[in-house]
């Protein structure tokens, strides 16, 4: 029988795989509206342009977002979400919960954390 922990993984596996839909459907909605030709004759270019820059934002957060969700069901799927990857260990739900991406636990990456900051 799944552990209460377990089926709150796998509860927060399976929001993940309802926003990677959701954030697939949306880019694929942003170059859509990016391929469309921009008419010559549009009087304002210059709003044409900056339209494209606030879609070429919202794209690169969407994109890096929908990266991070498919590495999450990645690793789901190979059954390594929610265990650290440096001591094995189970990670605290809640902190995948937080953050899905998340591939060590609290202590782990505090102790990396500290390391990258004792180099420099
Ligand atoms: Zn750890």
């Amino acid at each position: 029988m799944a552990t209460p922990d377990q089926q709150q993984l796998a509860k927060i596996i399976e929001g993940l795989k309802a926003r990677e839909v959701e954030l697939a459907r949306r880019v694929k909605a942003v170059q859509k509206d990016r391929r469309k030709a921009h008419d010559p004759s549009f009087p304002e270019q210059a709003t044409e342009r900056e339209n494209d820059e606030v879609l070429d934002a919202l794209d690169g957060v969407e994109r890096s977002e929908l990266a991070a969700v498919r590495a999450a069901i990645a690793r789901a799927e190979s059954g390594r979400f929610g265990t650290c990857d440096a001591c094995e260990e189970e990670i605290n739900p809640a902190r995948m919960e937080a953050d899905p991406s998340a591939t060590l636990c609290i202590e782990c990456a505090q102790a990396q954390e500290r390391q990258a900051q004792a180099r420099q």
